[in-house]
C-alpha cells in the first residue's frame, strides 16, 4: 500500500511553467514510494509528459469526450490523450458538473470511453453544503455511484470523494467526516478500489487525512500548483502510510 497523490492544476500552468514545475519536483520525487500524478490543462500536457519522462511522475487529463473523433468542436478524445502519453483522466469533477452542466449520464459515457481505451479514470463525487446540512450526504454519494458507474467495471476506477463545499474554499472536511464517507463508499462498492479525498488539502492537513484507514490518497487543487507544497503533501502521505502498515 502506498499513497496516491494527485495534483489537479485546473486552468493553471502554461506549457512553460508546467515544465518548470516538473523540473523542480522530479529529482526530489525520485524513488519515493508513492503514486504521483499531475493533471495539467490539455495544452500543457505534452511539455509535462516530456519533462516527466524517466521520473516517477505520471500524467493525467482533466476531462475527455467519449466519441472517438468527428465534429465535436472543442473536445478531446481518449485516443488523443493516449497519443500524448496520458495515463489517467479526471471525470465528473464538480466544476465540470456545476459550471459546464455535465450530467451523470454524460459522466457514465466518459467513464466507459476512458476504460475502453485503457485510461485510468478518477471519478469525482461529492455533496453540496445544503445536502450535507440536510443529512443527505450518503444519499447523494449513493446516487452518484449508482448512476455514474452503471455498467462500468468498478475495479478499473479510482474514486475521489470531494465534498463541493470544501473545494477551493479553504474549508476541509475533518478527518472524521472524510473517513465516514470513505468507509461508506468502500462498503457500498464492496471492492478494494482506491478512494482519494479532495477539498482544500494542504501540507498542514494532509497527514491527518491520509492516516485514516479508508483514505488511500488525495486529489489536490490549489496546493498542487507550487512544487514545494505539493512535495510536502507527498511526504505527509508517506508518513501516514508508514503508520498505517
Ligand atoms: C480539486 O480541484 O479537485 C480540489 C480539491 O481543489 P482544492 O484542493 O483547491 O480545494
Amino acid at each position: 500500500m502506498r499513497p496516491f497523490v494527485a495534483g489537479n492544476w485546473k486552468m493553471n500552468h502554461t506549457p512553460t511553467s508546467g515544465r518548470q514545475f516538473v523540473k523542480e519536483i522530479s529529482p526530489k520525487a525520485k524513488g519515493l514510494d508513492a503514486d504521483i500524478v499531475i493533471f495539467p490543462p490539455f495544452v500543457t500536457i505534452p511539455s509535462v509528459v516530456d519533462e516527466a519522462r524517466g521520473s516517477n511522475i505520471k500524467v493525467g487529463a482533466q476531462n475527455l469526450f467519449w466519441e472517438k473523433k468527428g465534429a465535436f468542436t472543442g473536445e478531446v478524445s481518449a485516443e488523443m490523450l493516449l497519443d500524448v502519453g496520458v495515463e489517467y483522466v479526471i471525470i465528473g469533477h464538480s466544476e465540470r458538473r456545476n459550471i459546464f452542466g455535465e450530467t451523470d449520464e454524460l459522466i457514465n459515457l466518459k467513464l466507459k470511453s476512458a476504460i475502453s481505451y485503457g485510461l485510468k479514470p478518477v471519478l469525482c463525487i461529492g455533496e453540496h453544503l445544503a445536502e450535507r446540512e440536510a443529512g443527505r450526504t450518503m444519499d447523494k454519494i449513493k446516487f452518484q455511484l449508482d448512476s455514474d458507474l452503471s455498467n462500468v467495471d468498478i475495479n478499473k476506477v479510482i474514486i475521489a470523494y470531494e465534498p463541493i463545499w470544501a473545494i477551493g474554499t479553504g474549508k476541509t472536511a475533518s478527518p472524521d467526516q472524510a473517513e465516514e464517507v470513505h468507509s461508506f463508499i468502500s462498503e457500498f462498492l464492496g471492492s478494494k478500489i482506491k478512494i482519494l479525498y479532495g477539498g482544500s488539502v494542504k501540507p498542514e492537513n494532509a497527514y491527518q487525512l491520509m492516516v485514516q484507514p479508508h483514505i488511500d490518497g488525495v486529489l489536490v487543487g490549489g496546493a498542487s500548483l507550487k512544487p514545494h507544497s505539493f512535495y510536502d503533501i507527498i511526504l505527509a502521505g508517506l508518513k501516514a502510510f508508514k503508520e498505517k502498515k
